[in-house]
């Protein structure tokens, strides 16, 4: 009785495993964690700058003399920028 119990729950788990670990490892076009895709954050249109930044006021964007653009996460992320390590 108790083997036959203990043997389901080692079923179980290993059966939710694979979803724990696949929540842990983060895809690459994830927002940082705390933020929504739908998160607005700021961008210097530059062809070098490669970030997306959480506020419009980060040293890094300082640096911006395009302008800098306030657009979604997602959309940056579609750009293909990743999140400023400054920022996030
Ligand atoms: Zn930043």
């Amino acid at each position: 009785m108790k083997n036959s119990f203990l043997n389901k729950t080692i079923c179980l788990v290993f059966a939710l495993l694979p979803i724990l670990i696949s929540c842990k490892n983060k895809p690459t076009g994830t927002p940082p964690e705390g933020y929504r895709l739908q998160d607005t954050c700021y961008i210097c249109p530059g062809t070098f700058a490669k970030a997306y930044h959480a506020y419009n006021d980060c040293a890094a964007l300082r640096q911006c003399t395009k302008g800098i653009e306030t657009t979604t996460i997602e959309d940056a992320i579609a750009d293909g920028r990743r999140p400023c390590h400054k920022c996030y």
